[in-house]
């Protein structure tokens, strides 16, 4: 028997809806990469922070677009912890871009088209050689629309804004419930509505809400989506 295939998996889904757990998961069994792209537009969200181009919530679209062959993002893969660390300009930000500051800015560049096309360029780099797991907003819309699997994951809001709460506070960062709610709930709404590839569910999709099982039923769920196209592959 030979090898088994290479496919590329699209994680598709709303802020804080386990999308990465799963993703982490199905890379780990199939000896496939993760990446994380929201990492990356959060990368961009911290370099506007850090670089004074936020005035009063406002993004100085202009100074961002003028430094933007300047920013550079990078993966390091830990194989040891099988963590993955994410790099802007060549430092360790990993830590740094899961704070709230990030997420209440990060939608602020996220909608720019040269900053997409920019994040877009390199996501497919990465995926050229198969074999990676991705999750975002338009991985299996814009990014791999030919991912041989395409998730599209769910789940309610108060059960999302709970568990993310829950991960915040176990990493001791302080934050009230309220507040990650309201994040939620705004960067869905600016995720679906913006112009430029929205989050929506691609139509060859398999929808999975995760409201209401656990990881191992969604894993489950997943794993027999993955190994019945792996099977289909391997056949052609
Ligand atoms: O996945 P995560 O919640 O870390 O993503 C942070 C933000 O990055 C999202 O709210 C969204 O605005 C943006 N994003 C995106 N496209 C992706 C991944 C993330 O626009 N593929």
């Amino acid at each position: 028997m030979g090898a088994a295939p290479l496919i590329n998996i699209a994680v598709d889904g709303f802020s804080s809806c386990g999308k990465s757990t799963l993703a982490k998961q199905l890379a780990q069994r199939l000896g496939y990469t993760y990446i994380d792209s929201g990492a990356m537009y959060r990368a961009v969200a911290l370099y506007v922070i850090e670089n004074g181009l936020v005035h009063d919530g406002r993004l100085d679209r202009e100074g961002l677009l003028s430094r933007l062959d300047a920013i550079r993002i990078q993966f390091t893969h830990d194989p040891g912890t099988g963590r993955s660390t994410t790099l802007l300009n060549g430092r360790n930000v990993e830590r740094r871009i899961r704070g709230m500051d990030v997420s209440r800015h990060v939608t602020l560049v996220s909608p720019v088209p040269e900053v997409r096309a920019k994040l877009v360029r390199l996501q497919q780099e990465m995926g050229r050689g198969k074999g990676v797991v991705m999750d975002g907003r338009d991985i299996g819309t814009v990014v791999f629309p030919d991912a041989e699997v395409k998730l599209y994951m769910t789940a309610r809001p108060e059960v999302r804004a709970r568990r993310r709460y829950d991960e915040l506070k176990a990493r001791g960062v302080e934050v009230d419930y309220a507040s990650v709610l309201e994040n939620i709930e705004r960067r869905d709404e600016d995720d679906t509505k913006r112009a430029a590839d929205p989050l929506i569910k691609a139509p060859d999709a398999v929808e999975i809400d995760n409201s209401d099982i656990d990881r191992e039923q969604q894993f489950d769920l997943a794993m027999k989506v993955v190994s019945g196209v792996l099977a289909k592959v391997g056949m052609e």
